[in-house]
């Protein structure tokens, strides 16, 4: 399609003629159309650009079309498109090699699989042989993916209507802002989680807990930064029970957090990451498990009963190698520090000075949510109503945002300039005033 042929209202009329989305109710749908796109700009059929502060699901970490991507994906669908994953190739072993390279010293192997959700199922499964142990403890407020154990290890809505895996239970885990201990200091916060969690692994029997599954930074949840010692905390609790600890990394690893992978700032190693998004924008499907060499090691004798026809897919692998390369090169996690450290934070943080809306800002590199509360004191959310307004202005005034409950998650491509930021921001300063303004009239 160029944008000459099709107007936007024949890709939505051919979409909702054909297409089921996910998580919606189908009938009321109105997607916006999109024909074309290149680094933080996205553009629809009748020429009309947005800013992509969503990174579409906060996965194109690399910006839209980059050419070294694009090109790696062509040179190997030129050299041999497909591959069944019990054969070897240079592209699938450099593209795990790539990956190991920027993960912690203790992980050797990476399993491929076709996205996040099949990356968390199956390093559960690891983990359930590994300790030949049964149940697995994730939070309340995370997102694991939509299939068997990975929805029912989730922690919102979307588990309620599918819970048909068993051995999972859920805790809270820490937010300060919406505190369920009653904590006024991220270090109370931390510990009392901490504590929480302790009683309910003795409670449950920890000889029957396999894994402690956590997102690094709960991302679809609010981008939660964990508060200072909970995630080294968390490790101790699992070194002291036999339990073994999974992050997930598919939102917030490869720059997004302004570091290769979330866990890089703070004092914690995982024994499997599951990874996705980032590890190559999206632009093939892809996920997978890294893995311990002590838990890969568990499968030198033993069969991991575990596979999928498009492990370790050629072009997803070919893209891998790309990206990763076109990061190192072009210094795009340290792009991503920079800018949430001198431009993307400080001026949320700014918005928050001239918005009484804006009841926190919180995050690190690309990755930020701005929650919005009808008043600081309560803290009390501010309705869809709300919020349905504040996209409508944002979108309106060419910015694509990432809508989450009563928060704007503020997620560009790690790619992203300054003054792209600068832009987005007197963006959302505008629809801001406006919504507010409007409400207040
Ligand atoms: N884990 C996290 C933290 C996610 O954010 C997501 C997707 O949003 C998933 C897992 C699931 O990934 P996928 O949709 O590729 O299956």
């Amino acid at each position: 399609d160029s944008p000459r042929e099709t107007s936007n209202a024949d890709a939505v009329a051919r979409d909702r003629a054909n297409v089921f989305h996910s998580w919606s109710a189908q009938a009321a749908l109105k997607p916006l159309a999109f024909a074309g796109g290149s680094g933080t700009t996205i553009w629809d059929y009748e020429g009309n650009e947005y800013l992509d502060f969503s990174s579409q699901l906060v996965n194109v970490n690399i910006g839209h079309q980059h050419p070294a991507v694009i090109a790696g994906i062509q040179n190997q669908l030129a050299q041999l498109a497909t591959l069944a994953p019990a054969h070897a190739s240079d592209v699938r072993g450099t593209a795990a090699e790539k990956i190991l390279a920027h993960a912690p010293a203790n992980m050797s192997k990476v399993f491929f699989t076709n996205g996040g959700a099949d990356a968390n199922e199956n390093a559960i499964r690891m983990a359930r042989l590994h300790t030949g142990r049964d149940k697995v403890i994730s939070r309340y407020r995370s997102y694991h993916g939509n299939t068997g154990a990975a929805i029912v290890a989730t922690g919102d809505w979307r588990r309620i209507p599918n819970e048909y895996a068993r051995g999972h239970l859920h805790v809270f885990g820490p937010y300060l802002y919406r505190s369920n201990f009653w904590a006024t200091t991220p270090e109370q916060e931390s510990e009392r989680a901490l504590e929480y969690l302790r009683r309910t692994i003795v409670a449950e029997g920890a000889e029957s807990i396999a894994a402690i599954l956590l997102e690094t930074i709960p991302g679809t949840a609010g981008v939660l930064v964990p508060p200072p010692g909970y995630l080294a905390g968390v490790r101790a609790l699992c070194d002291e029970f036999g339990i073994l600890l999974i992050l997930d990394e598919v939102m917030s690893g490869f720059g997004r957090t302004g570091d290769w992978f979330a866990l890089d700032a703070f004092d914690v190693v995982p024994d499997l990451i599951t990874f996705a998004k980032g590890v190559n924008s999206g632009y093939v499907p892809v996920g997978g498990v890294i893995i311990s060499e002590e838990i890969a090691a568990t499968f030198d004798e033993r069969v991991f009963p575990g596979g999928l026809t498009y492990s370790g897919h050629p072009l997803a692998a070919a893209s891998i190698v790309a990206s990763i390369t076109a990061f190192e090169e072009e210094q795009i996690v340290e792009n991503a520090a920079m800018i949430g450290r001198d431009h993307l934070g400080p001026g949320l943080l700014a918005l928050a000075e001239r918005h009484a809306v804006i009841g926190e800002v919180r995050g690190r590199g690309v990755f930020w949510a701005v929650e919005l509360v009808a008043d600081r004191e309560s803290r009390t959310p501010v309705d869809a109503a709300f919020m349905g307004a504040v996209k409508a202005q944002l979108l309106q005034r060419g910015l694509l945002p990432f809508i989450a409950d009563n928060r704007i998650h503020v997620v560009p491509p790690a790619t992203v300039s300054a003054e792209e930021v600068a832009s987005a921001l007197a963006i959302i300063d505008e629809a801001l005033g406006a919504v507010t303004g409007a409400r207040a009239a």
